[in-house]
């Protein structure tokens, strides 16, 4: 088969790493990739948001399934192009993809459902915005409506930082994405990331991770778009994880069909567990990143068979096997990330690493110049090992962060603490 990749970052990496050792992949392109992708796979230069380009090239190239990385494709129609172009694609329509464009779509969608999720409401306007915050009070969350890359969700534990959060959305702060917002219940509890693939009926569960979104140690310190992540996420017992797929993501998923919008693609459910019960926060159409490394890891050459399944929606006659192990993954960025930051420093090292099915160093902001790999992004790499505990998985990717050698990088000491 010859499949092209869509993205850059370590998500897409992880994806690549694993689709490349299925032996049904004959030729492997991610466009436009990074300079760790360009060590397994082809990486030309192509506008992924562009649905004709992405078309032109997949069908000039032969390419027998297209693999979607990041929402911003998706939401711009990506998808929708290669379906019509008559080529087998992994993503959801850009209709389906509203699961995460918009947050008052899945809350809307929750509500027909019957799904839990918190209280919510929708304004297009300040005034009665700020009147619900002073009649519900705090702690309350405020999220601007679109995509707004993490940045457009408040949780706010007093009136005044609810204000002003009202004030920044309808201010423009997010663009068009906060010209509606919504306005939820806070829910207490610890979160978890439940991944499953849908092809339109069927809902396959492919694994569980937490994540770390603070920057520094002992969760301190701005969000980001993710320090470390490890799977599965203890917390999701199979009891749990029943429990979501019943009362959450079927039900949700049956919705859209019923709506003539069929979700097809990876579905990623952010959750709120609290006294044994969980919650939908979030949906997300693509696999998160770094979450996307330890998947990978733990699912290895069969990612290819799962994808390609839910692509020609036959995820029925499919399963995925575990082995009963755990990944980790350590996130690397440039000292200011998520601020600003310089770009170009060398890293020193990584050619001594090992390239296993149970270590890897995916890469997210590299590039390669003169046989040096340079910084090229705030998260840069994401150092990823398998164990038989999450322990030994730990230990392991911490034992090659540590041979990394690059004095303007920095990375979270604690990635796992919370299993552990
Ligand atoms: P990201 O891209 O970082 O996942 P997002 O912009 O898609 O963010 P959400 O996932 O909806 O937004 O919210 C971001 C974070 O805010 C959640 O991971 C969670 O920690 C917190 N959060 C969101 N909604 C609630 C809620 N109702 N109660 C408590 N915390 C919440």
């Amino acid at each position: 088969m010859n499949i092209l990749i869509l993205g850059s970052g370590g998500r897409e990496h992880a994806l690549a790493w694993a689709v490349k050792q299925n032996p049904k992949c004959d030729r492997l392109i991610c466009a436009p990739g990074n300079a760790g992708i360009a060590a397994i796979a082809e990486c030309p230069a192509l506008d992924i948001l562009d649905g004709d380009a992405v078309t032109g090239f997949a069908v000039e190239n032969a390419v027998d399934l297209v693999i979607i990385g990041p929402e911003a494709p998706l939401a711009a129609g990506v998808a929708d192009a290669c379906r019509n172009a008559g080529l087998s694609v992994f993503g959801p329509s850009a209709a389906a993809a509203e699961l995460e464009a918009s947050k008052a779509f899945t809350k809307s969608i929750c509500d027909a459902a019957g799904a839990p999720t918190a209280a919510w409401a929708r304004f297009d306007a300040l005034e009665p915005a700020e009147a619900h915050v002073r009649r519900e009070g705090t702690p309350i969350v405020i999220k601007a409506d679109g995509l707004a890359a993490g940045k457009g969700v408040t949780v706010a534990m007093d009136e005044e930082a609810a204000l002003a959060a009202l004030e920044e959305c309808f201010g423009g702060t997010h663009g068009g994405a906060g010209a509606e917002v919504v306005i939820e219940e806070f829910m207490a509890g610890e979160e978890a990331s439940f991944f499953v693939l849908v092809d339109g009926e069927e809902v396959l569960p492919i694994g569980t991770a937490q994540d770390h979104k603070r920057a520094f140690d002992g969760d301190e310190g701005p969000n980001t778009g993710g320090m470390g992540a490890y799977s599965p996420a203890p917390i999701l017992t199979p009891e749990l994880q029943e429990q979501v797929l019943a009362e959450i993501i079927r039900p949700t998923m049956a919705e859209m069909v019923r709506r003539g919008t069929p979700y097809q693609g990876v579905l990623y459910a952010g959750l709120m567990i609290e006294n044994g019960r969980a919650r939908l926060v979030e949906y997300n159409c693509r696999f998160g990143d770094p979450e996307a490394q330890v998947l990978m890891m733990r699912l290895g050459a069969q990612t290819l068979d799962l994808i390609q399944a839910a692509a020609e929606g036959r995820l029925a006659e499919v399963a995925p096997s575990w082995a009963d192990d755990h990944a980790l993954t350590v996130v690397m960025a440039t000292k200011g990330y998520p601020g600003s930051y310089d770009k170009g420093s060398e890293i020193r090292g990584l050619a001594a690493l090992p390239e296993t099915s149970r270590a890897y160093t995916f890469h997210a902001g590299t590039r390669a110049e003169g046989g040096r790999i340079l910084a090229a992004g705030g998260r840069v790499l994401a150092v990823t090992a398998r164990g038989a505990s999450l322990q030994e998985a730990r230990d392991t990717a911490y034992e090659l962060v540590g041979q990394i050698d690059w004095p303007e990088g920095f990375y979270r000491s604690d990635i796992g603490w919370r299993a552990l």
